[in-house]
């Protein structure tokens, strides 16, 4: 089984996906650290900013 690999959408670095990564997994980039959503286009995986969890600061 070969590894996927796909750009990171925010540092353009190269985000390896496992070989059992489905459709909707978040994953994280190893370079910049943000998370990502795996999307499923026509024939290949792609990535996509995660949605963030909202994160209540108190104001
Ligand atoms: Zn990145």
């Amino acid at each position: 089984m070969s590894d996927k690999k796909l750009e990171c959408p925010e540092c353009a670095g190269s985000v390896e996906l496992k070989a059992d990564t489905m459709e909707g997994e978040i994953v994280q980039c190893g370079d910049c650290g943000v998370e990502l959503e795996v999307t499923k286009g026509d024939s290949a995986f792609a990535l996509q900013p995660a949605p963030e969890e909202e994160e209540d600061w108190g104001e």
